[in-house]
């Protein structure tokens, strides 16, 4: 059974030009990857009904893009924040609003690092959140650095390898310290990155691949990441373990559906 913790239905909007995907081609990368359970980001209610309707399990995530002023429907099961996209820092006097009601509705949240302008969303910042809300989990995307290889990325300089080091780092000492931060891992492109977090707690990842972006590069794909963590010392049970992650997380945020 493989997860991926990280797919998007609707647009994620500038700089991305990636277009949203159409069901049949979401259906083609379910079942090419082997995938039975997806973390899935999205906006309208209508989109997500649409995906459902395939059967495969779900965890939809509301990207909320007014953290000050929330409107988190009763369909999500937790919150993505974009501070990079939506131009703000993470902070909790930036956020506090939606994670209020991400700790009433018992969701999770889920934060985009940034590696462009790390100022915006990095590790020591979601630890500040972490130690201000202990109750509530936080799931950092892309650990750190989203490190992009060298074909169009939007906005994207390539990043330099020290800094992908120091923000993959400092993600992964963040998730040591605090029981309620785990690490999702899209994209594995950088070996610098693929060999910190090889050695991240197990217990701690998540695999995801961003999909649509990148799609038809092999940097979109779930089992060469997969791969990638291989090559830099897991085993396949930690594959399997990383993978009984999201199934745990699943079940722990299913409960008390609204
Ligand atoms: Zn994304």
């Amino acid at each position: 059974m493989r997860a991926d913790c990280h797919v998007h239905l609707d647009k994620i909007g500038g700089p991305h030009k990636t277009v949203p995907p159409s069901v049949e081609m979401f259906t083609t990368y379910a079942r090419r990857e082997d995938i039975s359970l997806f973390f899935v980001i999205y906006e309208k209610d209508e989109t997500l009904a649409r995906f459902r309707a395939t059967g495969y399990d779900m965890i939809p995530i509301y990207w909320e893009r007014t953290p000050l002023t929330p409107g988190i429907p009763t369909s999500a099961r937790a919150v993505k924040l974009h501070p990079y996209i939506e131009r703000y820092q993470l902070t909790r006097s930036n956020v506090e609003p939606a994670l209020e009601v991400a700790r009433e509705k018992n969701l999770f949240v889920f934060i985009h690092t940034e590696d462009r302008e790390p100022e915006l969303s990095r590790g020591r910042l979601v630890a500040e959140l972490a130690r201000a809300y202990p109750g509530l989990l936080f799931v950092m995307a892309h650990s750190g650095s989203y490190a992009p290889p060298n074909v169009d990325y939007p906005g994207s300089v390539p990043i330099q390898d020290g800094r992908v080091r120091e923000l993959v780092s400092e993600a992964v000492e963040v998730a040591r310290r605090f029981d309620n931060v785990y690490l999702e891992t899209s994209i594995l492109a950088s070996e610098a990155k693929s060999e910190i977090l090889a050695k991240a707690p197990v217990s701690k990842l998540l695999i995801g691949s961003d999909f649509p972006i990148l799609e038809e590069t092999q940097w979109a794909s779930l089992q060469f990441q997969e791969k990638q963590l291989l090559r830099f010392g897991l085993s396949e049970g930690d594959i399997d373990q990383i993978h009984q992650n999201a199934r745990r997380l699943a079940k722990a945020f299913q409960v008390n559906r609204a």
